[in-house]
């Protein structure tokens, strides 16, 4: 499945294709046709699954099909942080589509909140907003949303932890009832079924499974620059006695030069990557399975379906996009109860991605201090938001922002702020 298959507008997959997504993730599989259908949703899944775009693609495109100059959509968050990383995903996916939205949580100034009631007032499509900040909006009568069609609570389960209740339902006391209603949680306790049959009318139900690796795997990282990163994994190997091995890069070309300097530095290894021939891949696999061979260099195409029992080694040379695949990548070894010890290595364009990894495996992977030689990691002179996303700026329905197919910018990375990004 692609994201051609949900026929979105094209100026939707323009902003998907802009954000380095090739294909949508389980959650997004199942809950894009239901919501674009009005479906009420109610999903268990966590952080690290796609969940965000899960529910802001499909609202994107409603919010293009019946733009109506009023808030269309409210989602209900439980931080303000995670507010500004959906306002972000919002801009960032609907960046050519001119849909405005605009992170609404406390502890701004006096300006802050000035615009932000503005543009709540002028219909902005899509407002992201913590529950108590919300209500000091609504109470005052400052800002209304008879007209609003959607409403999604994510992190519910963290919402109620953090004693939003009341104020949940009294900002749905605000709300049309004739509404299309979204829940993500991440857990489904009694008190988020309870909250569920109160707002929900005949939901849907999504559950995604996540992936953990196993126990026996033991875990590690180092914090490496890439050009140190040859000698670190040539140390490990002299140090370590490790029998089969296999080191994941993210390209072919990656590979190639990988496997190029390895052997010029003394070690047997093997090239794997989509442009072997078939014939050579399958010989390859076939040596490794009876130890011929114990170092293969391999992308992604090996981390999914090989089943070589007994892997001692997997190291991530650089980390994988999709949390997902780091997952499926460690799974190579430890299986069938047998330990084995996975290994990445993060530079600082790839820490944030890391911490997508630990998010959804639910742990911190050990840090490993870099053994003597080499050098601690230099800072990133990148913003500290590594989002890939478009630039940010003016955007919005008539606005004269680069919301025209011609004016693409190229990806930049930001961090989000309060303000409103509709003209
Ligand atoms: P979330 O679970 O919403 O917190 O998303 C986790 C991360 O996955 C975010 O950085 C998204 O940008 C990224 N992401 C979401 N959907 C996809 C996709 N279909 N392909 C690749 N990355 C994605």
């Amino acid at each position: 499945m692609t994201f051609r298959d949900f026929n979105f507008t094209p100026e939707l997959l323009d902003g998907v294709l802009s954000m380095g997504f090739d294909k949508p993730t389980p959650i997004q599989q199942q809950s894009i046709p239901l919501v674009l259908e009005g479906k009420d949703l109610i999903a268990c899944a966590q952080t690290g699954t796609g969940k965000t775009a899960a529910y802001v693609l499909p609202l994107i495109e409603k919010a293009m099909r019946h733009g109506t100059g009023h808030v269309q959509t409210l989602v209900l968050c439980p931080t303000r942080e995670l507010a500004v990383q959906i306002d972000q995903q919002v801009e960032a996916l609907g960046y050519f589509s001119g849909i405005g939205s605009i992170a609404v949580y406390g502890g701004g100034d006096g300006i802050t909140y000035e615009q932000q009631k503005k543009a709540i007032r002028e219909g902005i499509d899509i407002v992201i907003a913590t529950p108590g900040r919300l209500i000091s909006f609504l109470a005052t009568g400052d800002v209304k949303f008879d007209q609003l069609k959607h409403l999604v609570l994510d992190e519910a389960d963290r919402m109620l932890d953090m004693g939003f209740h009341d104020d949940i339902m009294r900002i749905v006391s605000y709300l049309p009832k004739e509404r299309q209603t979204l829940l993500f949680s991440a857990t489904m306790p009694p008190k988020i079924r309870t909250l569920a049959g109160r707002l929900l009318n005949n939901p849907e139900q999504i559950n995604i499974a996540i992936s953990k690796p196993a126990e026996g795997i033991v875990q590690q990282c180092y914090m490496v620059d890439d050009g140190h990163k040859l000698d670190l994994i040539s140390q490990i190997l002299r140090d370590g006695g490790f029998g089969s091995i296999i080191i994941f890069a993210s390209t072919k070309e990656k590979v190639k030069k990988l496997d190029s300097a390895m052997r010029k530095a003394g070690f047997g290894c093997h090239a794997f990557h989509s442009d072997l021939e078939q014939r050579e891949r399958e010989e390859i696999m076939r040596s490794f399975k009876n130890r011929q061979i114990n170092m293969i260099i391999g992308t992604d195409v090996l981390s999914r379906g090989i089943d070589v029992e007994g892997i001692d080694l997997v190291v991530n040379y650089d980390v994988p996009p999709d949390p997902e695949d780091y997952v499926h990548r460690i799974g190579r070894t430890a299986r069938a109860e047998r330990t084995g010890t996975a290994i990445t290595f993060v530079n600082s364009d790839d820490l944030n991605r890391f911490r997508r990894i630990e998010e959804l495996i639910g742990r911190e992977v050990d840090r490993i201090p870099n053994p003597d030689g080499i050098p601690a990691m230099q800072a990133s002179s990148k913003s500290p938001s590594r989002n890939h996303r478009p630039g940010s700026g003016n955007k919005g329905k008539g606005g004269s922002g680069p919301n025209h197919r011609n004016k693409r910018q190229s990806p930049s990375s930001g961090t989000g702020n309060a303000s409103a990004k509709s003209s």
